[in-house]
């Protein structure tokens, strides 16, 4: 037994109930190796596969650590090109939803769902009824919801066969969509930032008036994002390859519009990446001129040395699953007693995270990312 089984424990739940006519396994027992010999296996509680000849789903589950409470985690459809790539998606989305829920302080753990299957060609009715009695076997322990590859629509015939959904429209009793909870988020996290660097307290209700904000992309997240900044008074400059939402930004907010490639070079108070992941590389961070990166993109940084590049060069960057954190906030509160204003007010939290990251990153010489790391591991500590 390896240190990871150790950690894991001989007596991993097996929790699941048997469905007729599916085949559930630990995974564990499909590859040469065990789990052990996935790269992105650490200490997760429970990960299984499913299979049902019926509809052809073949789906494997990821939960990554119920210590704070049942496991939130969309269900990702792809084409994956084998099973170990499929398995090794779902035991890196899990662990990094369990590190975001920790830190944004949700009463969640993280998991991820993958079913094998192009999202173009191999979707059925039968396939998500199947996916949905695989969720309801967990008895609770897996909420599943939309990803990569799924739709709203999808989660509803998931809903037929299990009701640990989450995520549906607001009049199907859902939180709706996540994005302008998620934006309020990042806005906090500006306005944190801001102060910090500034010597002043954190007041995420503050004006922002003599602050300059490079946004890049403005879809669900940005655009509202910059709705935030505006309405704070800052001074917006943005890009999208979307001409028309630069054209709306510039007649509505008054923006700035730069290309795409030029919005690394903008000399501004924050950069803001709200499009894709990987932005953050060696050479983008060396063209930098904010000395603040706080945006919603999910997996900003394109390797592991970005974060020392950006300490190096005096930019304070706000964790990307901390400064997005407000869409699971938002799903957290989903349930009867759902109210948006208790969500925003939870997301507001994020500011003062931030303000605790970036302190103690100061003080003891460490990255903002590795003390966000350090923060969600410790909270995801086993509770003896
Ligand atoms: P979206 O698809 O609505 O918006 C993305 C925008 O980026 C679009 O307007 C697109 O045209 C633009 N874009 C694409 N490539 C670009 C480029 N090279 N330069 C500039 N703009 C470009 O997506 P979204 O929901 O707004 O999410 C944005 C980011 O935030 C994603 O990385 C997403 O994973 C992350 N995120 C979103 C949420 C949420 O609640 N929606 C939550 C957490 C994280």
């Amino acid at each position: 037994m390896d240190d990871r089984e150790a950690i894991r424990g001989e007596e991993a739940p097996d929790e699941w109930q048997p469905v007729e006519g599916m085949r559930i396994v630990p995974a564990e027992t499909l590859f040469e190796g065990g789990l052990a010999s996935f790269p992105d296996y650490w200490e997760h509680e429970q990960v299984l596969y499913c299979e049902d000849e019926a509809s052809g789903l073949k789906s494997y589950l990821s939960i990554h650590s119920t210590v704070l409470g049942p496991c939130l985690g969309g269900c990702r459809m792809f084409p994956y090109a084998s099973d170990r790539e499929a398995l090794t998606d779902a035991l890196r989305l899990s662990l990094a939803m369990s590190y975001k829920h920790a830190v944004v302080d949700i009463a969640h753990g993280g998991a991820k769902a993958v079913i094998i299957g192009d999202p173009r060609t191999d979707k059925t009715p039968e396939l998500f009824r199947a996916f949905g009695r695989f969720v309801d076997a967990l008895g609770g322990a897996y909420i599943t919801g939309e990803d990569l590859g799924t739709s709203i629509e999808d989660v509803r015939i998931i809903g037929e066969t299990t009701s640990y959904i989450a995520g549906l429209p607001l009049e199907d009793g859902g939180s709706g969509d996540p994005s302008s909870v998620t934006a309020y988020g990042v806005f906090c996290a500006i306005q944190a930032s801001i102060a910090y660097t500034r010597g002043n307290p954190y007041n995420p209700k503050a004006g922002l008036p003599d602050i300059a904000v490079a946004v890049q992309g403005l879809g669900h997240v940005g655009w509202s994002v910059a709705e935030h900044l505006h309405a704070a008074g800052a001074r917006l400059i943005v890009c999208d390859i979307d001409a028309a939402k630069v054209a709306r930004a510039q007649e509505e907010l008054g923006a700035e519009a730069v290309g795409v490639d030029e919005i690394y070079d903008v000399e501004a108070d924050v950069f803001a990446p709200c499009a894709l992941g990987g932005v953050l590389n060696a050479d983008t961070v060396a063209r930098l001129r904010t000395p603040i990166v706080a945006g919603s993109a999910d997996n900003q940084l394109a390797d592991e040395r970005v974060p020392r590049m950006l300490q190096v060069m005096g930019i304070l960057y706000a964790p990307d699953y901390v400064a997005n954190g407000g869409g699971v906030i938002n799903v957290s509160y989903e349930g009867e007693g759902y109210s948006v204003e208790k969500a925003l007010q939870h997301t507001e939290h994020i500011g003062r995270t931030l303000i605790e990251i970036f302190h103690t990153a100061e003080r003891e010489g460490m990255t903002t990312a590795a003390v966000a790391d350090r923060m969600a591991g410790e909270r995801l500590a086993p509770r003896h």
